[in-house]
């Protein structure tokens, strides 16, 4: 167990580590946000902060020397970076976990390999590839690319076989993964954190809804038939922490099948569709995330409210911010960011046991 006053190193500096930093704070540690870019939100509410790129091997030897256990909030973390650092310093969730979650052809065989169900897909790694990809699959299909996509970047749709082109140059070239289109009923996520011992626990999947590829909402109550899906995807989602020999939070994220649940991503960190845990639930998903890097038990999952919607606040919708701090039973979080921009998350708001005005 990390006694209070210890140091925890995170690496990326987005909302996500400012508000680990803040749970962390509440535990009696301080964080140390290590980021290439010049603007930190996390930074901002953190104790230390190392701006420097990715491979400063003597930056990150001295970072690792500052903390006493290093954990990541962005998975797009170069795997080197965290293999030189897991020389210095325990880091938690390791390595296999960000090398399976940074290449979707990777996560998705390796999914399959442990009993899971993805949307029907095949590798397109070249131009020529995507043809066979696209006879094995059919259309309509969605292409996406093996890395760096999220927030419905580097994805591109095909109605049919003829717009294999367009798709391709959408997607600027890079190798890809076809996958069929799914007409899902709902989409919805298994949060769920695992200690340093093992021990799994699980928040409520919410249901969440996404808007050109981002997520918009994530509520609870889900409706039925996210609940009657939630068992079935919670136990891939234990055998992949276990094969990964997890620590920390992770999150997966499915469409409701017409037979079972799809896995669609999976994640290894905490969540935007688990910001509802703040209010809503006994711990939340940041707490239980610092209590799981740092050795601590682990603090109740049950939910406290419902309903429980969040809504993210994306690019112009940070305007709303007056209005809903108008509204005195919205919990309103902005992260402090600059830069006003089109698709960038910006904040949300959560009200839990109440409903949203509008
Ligand atoms: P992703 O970045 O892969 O999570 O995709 C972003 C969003 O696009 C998903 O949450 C879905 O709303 C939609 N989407 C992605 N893949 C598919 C699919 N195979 N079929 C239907 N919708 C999809």
């Amino acid at each position: 167990m990390l006694p209070p006053g210890s140091t925890i190193g995170i690496l990326g500096g987005g909302q996500l580590g400012r508000m680990l930093s803040v749970a962390a704070a509440q535990l009696g540690y301080r964080t140390h946000i290590y980021a290439p870019d010049s603007e930190s939100v996390a930074a901002d509410v953190a104790a230390h902060h190392t701006q420097a790129a990715w491979d400063d091997e003597p930056r990150l030897a001295a970072f690792a020397a500052a903390s006493d256990v290093v954990t990541f909030e962005f998975e797009n973390v170069p795997v080197d970076t965290v293999r030189f650092l897991s020389g210095h310093v325990a880091v938690r969730p390791g390595v296999a976990a960000l090398e399976v979650a940074q290449d979707r052809l990777a996560e998705k065989n390796f999914v399959v390999s442990v009993g899971g169900r993805p949307a029907p897909f095949a590798p397109a790694p070249d131009r020529t590839a995507l043809d066979t990809a696209i006879e094995m699959v059919g259309t309509p299909a969605i292409l996406k690319t093996v890395r760096m996509g999220y927030d419905g970047k580097g994805q591109a749709q095909l109605a049919a076989p003829a717009d294999a082109d367009a798709a391709w140059d959408a997607i600027g070239r890079h190798p890809a993964v076809l996958e069929g289109f799914v007409d899902f009923a709902h989409e919805f996520s298994v949060l769920l954190v695992r200690g340093i011992d093992g021990e799994v626990r699980y928040w409520d999947s919410p249901v969440n809804v996404h808007g050109a590829g981002i997520l918009a909402s994530s509520s609870l109550p889900a409706p039925a038939a996210v609940a009657g899906q939630q068992d079935a995807a919670r136990a891939l989602m234990a055998e992949i922490a276990e094969a990964l020999d997890y620590i920390g939070v992770l999150t997966g994220e499915f469409f409701v099948g017409a037979d079972g649940p799809i896995f669609n991503e999976m994640a290894p960190r905490v969540h935007n569709s688990g910001h509802w845990t703040i209010e809503g639930a006994v711990t939340s998903q940041f707490e239980n995330h610092i209590r799981a890097v740092a050795g601590l038990p682990l603090g109740d999952t049950a939910t406290t409210a419902l309903p429980v919607v969040m809504r993210n606040l994306i690019g112009a919708d940070i305007a709303a911010v007056p209005a809903l701090l108008a509204d005195g039973r919205a919990h309103v979080h902005h992260y402090g960011k600059a830069e006003v921009r089109d698709g960038r998350k910006l904040g949300h708001v959560t009200w839990a046991g109440a409903e949203p005005e509008a």
